[in-house]
C-alpha cells in the first residue's frame, strides 16, 4: 500500500523520501503524509487484534511499513492509566494519564526518533542533526546508536546536565551552545546545511508528525477497552471512543499537531465519529501561543527571552504549528492555556503523591493546566480527559523539591564490627528518634466511602507525620474518638444511620470531646440551615471534589499548630 506526501500549500503530491524536505512544484517544507485510508480501514480492522501493542500495530498509515527488528526498543504501546485519586480530589473522576514515561527513553520523543531513524536508516543516511531542549537528543541518541547513525545534538547551555551527559552517553557528539532554544535551532540548522546533513524539523518533519499521530490511535483502542464503544455504535460496527480533551504542555507544538491529524484520519477511515478539543499548555515564562490565542491573532508573536525553569518548552517561535494548532482548535473546541513554573512545580507534587507517577517539570504542566481548567469550569465534571503524562528523564531537581525533604541519620562509628556493646545500641536508638518524634498527631477519619478515606490518608501521609484512624460511619467514629481522643477529626456528614450532624452533637456533648477541632468534609452542597448548624461547631469546611491536596494540608497543620 502506497502513501504520498501532499503539499499543504500547493496540494502538490509526491513520493517519500527523508532528504527531500520541499515540495517539488511551490518548495513550501509544509507537507502531510496522505494515506489511501479506503484500503487501510479494512486491514486495521480486521489484523489489530493480532498485533502486539505497540507504535508499529498502525503500520498501514505509517510512513515505514515495518518495525526493524535491528533498532527496536519497544516504542509506543505506553499504559493509559486512570487517575483514581486525582479525579477525586478534583471532582472530574474521567481522568486518564497516556504515561508516556514508559518510553524506551522516558519520553514521548521516544516516538519521533524511532519512525525517524528507521526511515534514516532505509534510506541509507549515516548521519545527522537535531537541535534540542533536552529530550529529543536523547531518544535519537538512542535509536541512533542502534542504527548506527551519528548524532550531532545542539542543546541550550540551560539544558541539564543530567540530560547532556545521557546524550553523550549513547555516543552522540553534544554541542552546548550559550543562547536562547531559537538560537540552536538556527545554528544547528546551518551545521546540518553546510555539511549537507539531515536535521530534524520538527513538525515539518513527516516522521516526527507521524510518530507523535500514534498517540491518537492507543488512546482511541486503551479508552474503548476500558469505558467500551461509544454510545450509539451501530452493532457489529468497530467504534473508537475519544475523549472529551486531550492535554499535553507545548513547547514547538510536533505533539498535538500529531495528534490531531491521527483523530482526523481515524474519522476519516469511520473509526471514530468525533474529534477531542485539543487542549496546548505553556509555561507562562514562555506562551507566544497563547498569548496569541487570547488576543485572536493568526500568528504568534515570538517570544525572545524566554523567562522559565522548565527549559524543555522554551520555543519562543511557534511559527506556522501554532497557526496549524489554532486552526484544528477553532474547529473543535480546543484552547491554549498557561501556568506559571510554580503551578507547574505543585502540580508535579499531586502528581507523585497522589498518583504514584513522578514526572518532569515538563510533563507537570500539562497537568497545571488541568486543574486550572477545571476550576474554571472549561472542563465539566463528567468530562473525559486525557493528559499526555510526557516525560521522566531527570530525578526531581533541587529547586522543585526545596528543602528539608530528607531526614539524616548519623550513626555512632563502631570500634570493631564485632562486638556490639550497650552505648552503641543506644546511640543507634538515639538518632534513630531523631528521625521521627515517638508521638505524631493523630487525626480521626469519619468517612462511610473508603475510597473517600483513602484520599484522605494518602494526603495526610505523602506530606507529613501523622497517626490515623478511620472509622466507617458515625457510631464507630464516636467509639473511636472516645477511645483514642484524636488530636483533630475529619468528618463526612452524608452518612447512613448516625450522620454527621449526630455525631458533632454528640461530640460538643461530652465535654471529654468538645474541644478536639472538627474539619467537616462534604459532598453535598449545605443548604442555609444546615450552614447554621455547623456554625461555631467546626473549624472548617471542605467540599470534596474541589480542594487540591496541599490545601487541605494547610488546613489540618493551622489546626494542629
Ligand atoms: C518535547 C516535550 C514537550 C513539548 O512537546 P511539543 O509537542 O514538541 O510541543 C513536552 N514535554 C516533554 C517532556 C517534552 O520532552
Ligand atoms: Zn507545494
Amino acid at each position: 500500500m502506497s502513501f504520498v506526501i501532499r503539499c499543504l500549500d500547493c496540494g502538490h503530491e509526491a513520493p517519500y523520501h527523508p532528504l527531500i524536505i520541499n515540495c517539488p512544484q511551490c518548495k513550501s517544507q509544509w507537507r502531510q503524509a496522505i494515506y489511501d485510508y479506503t484500503k487501510a480501514a479494512p486491514i486495521l480492522r480486521q489484523e489489530l487484534p493480532k498485533r502486539p501493542f505497540d507504535l508499529w500495530r498502525y503500520r498501514e498509515v505509517l510512513p515505514v511499513r515495518n518495525p526493524n527488528p535491528g533498532l527496536y526498543l519497544g516504542e509506543g504501546g505506553t499504559p493509559l492509566i486512570r487517575a483514581v485519586n486525582m479525579g477525586m480530589m478534583l471532582g472530574c473522576p474521567g481522568i486518564y494519564i497516556k504515561d508516556e514515561r514508559q518510553g524506551p527513553t522516558a519520553s514521548f520523543k521516544d516516538r519521533q526518533a524511532a519512525l525517524t531513524i528507521a526511515a534514516l536508516k532505509e534510506a541509507g543516511i549515516t548521519e545527522m542533526v537535531a537541535a534540542s531542549t533536552g529530550n529529543v537528543a536523547i531518544a535519537y541518541s538512542a535509536y541512533a546508536a542502534r542504527a548506527g547513525i551519528k548524532l550531532w545534538a545542539f542543546v541550550t547551555s540551560l539544558v541539564p546536565a543530567v540530560k547532556m551527559r545521557e546524550i553523550a552517553l549513547y555516543g552522540s557528539q553534544v554541542v552546548k551552545v550559550t543562547g536562547s532554544y531559537d538560537q540552536v535551532k538556527q545554528i544547528a540548522a546551518e551545521f546540518a546545511h553546510k555539511r549537507g546533513l539531515y536535521h530534524d524539523m520538527g513538525t515539518r518533519t513527516i516522521t516526527s508528525v507521524e510518530g507523535m499521530k500514534t498517540i491518537a490511535y492507543e488512546v482511541a483502542e486503551q479508552l474503548t477497552e476500558q469505558l467500551g464503544p461509544p454510545p450509539n455504535t451501530p452493532p457489529g460496527e468497530l467504534r473508537w471512543r475519544v475523549p472529551d480533551w486531550y492535554i499535553q504542555s507545548v513547547s514547538g507544538g510536533l505533539g498535538p499537531v500529531g495528534v490531531a491529524k491521527g483523530y482526523r484520519e481515524m474519522m476519516a477511515m469511520g473509526l471514530t465519529d468525533r474529534l477531542p478539543g485539543i487542549i496546548a499548555v505553556q509555561s507562562e515564562g514562555c506562551a507566544p501561543m497563547v498569548h496569541a490565542w487570547k488576543d485572536d491573532l493568526e500568528e504568534a508573536i515570538p517570544v525572545t527571552n524566554p523567562k522559565t525553569h522548565i527549559e524543555t518548552l522554551a520555543t519562543g517561535t511557534p511559527g506556522r504549528s501554532y497557526t496549524l494548532l489554532r486552526k484544528e482548535m477553532k474547529e473543535h473546541g480546543g484552547l491554549f492555556e498557561s501556568v506559571t513554573d510554580d503551578e507547574a512545580f505543585r502540580a508535579m507534587h499531586v502528581l507523585a503523591k497522589m498518583e504514584g507517577i513522578s514526572a518532569e517539570p515538563a510533563a507537570a504542566v500539562a497537568f497545571a493546566g488541568l486543574f486550572k481548567l477545571i476550576r474554571a469550569g472549561v472542563i465539566k465534571p463528567t468530562d473525559t480527559v486525557v493528559v499526555n503524562c510526557t516525560g521522566h528523564t531527570m530525578p526531581a531537581e533541587p529547586l522543585v523539591l526545596g528543602s528539608g525533604w530528607a531526614r539524616n541519620v548519623v550513626l555512632p562509628q563502631a570500634e570493631t564490627s564485632a562486638v556490639k556493646t550497650i552505648t552503641e545500641e543506644e546511640g543507634l536508638l538515639a538518632a534513630l528518634s531523631r528521625v521521627a518524634p515517638d508521638r505524631f498527631p493523630r487525626v480521626a477519619i469519619i468517612d462511610d466511602t473508603p475510597d473517600a478515606r483513602r484520599l484522605v490518608r494518602r494526603i495526610l501521609q505523602s506530606q507529613g507525620d501523622f497517626t490515623i484512624f478511620e472509622a466507617a460511619d458515625g457510631r464507630e467514629g464516636l467509639d473511636l474518638v472516645n477511645r483514642e481522643h484524636p488530636d483533630l477529626i475529619i468528618l463526612d456528614l452524608m452518612m447512613p444511620e448516625m450522620d454527621g450532624f449526630s455525631v458533632l452533637d454528640a461530640l460538643k456533648a461530652n465535654p471529654d470531646t468538645a474541644e478536639i477541632p472538627v474539619i467537616v468534609s462534604t459532598a453535598k452542597e449545605l443548604t442555609l440551615e444546615e450552614k447554621a448548624r455547623l456554625q461555631g461547631q467546626i473549624q472548617a469546611l471542605m467540599q470534596k471534589g474541589d480542594f487540591m491536596s496541599d490545601e487541605f494540608l494547610e488546613e489540618v497543620k493551622a489546626l494542629l499548630r
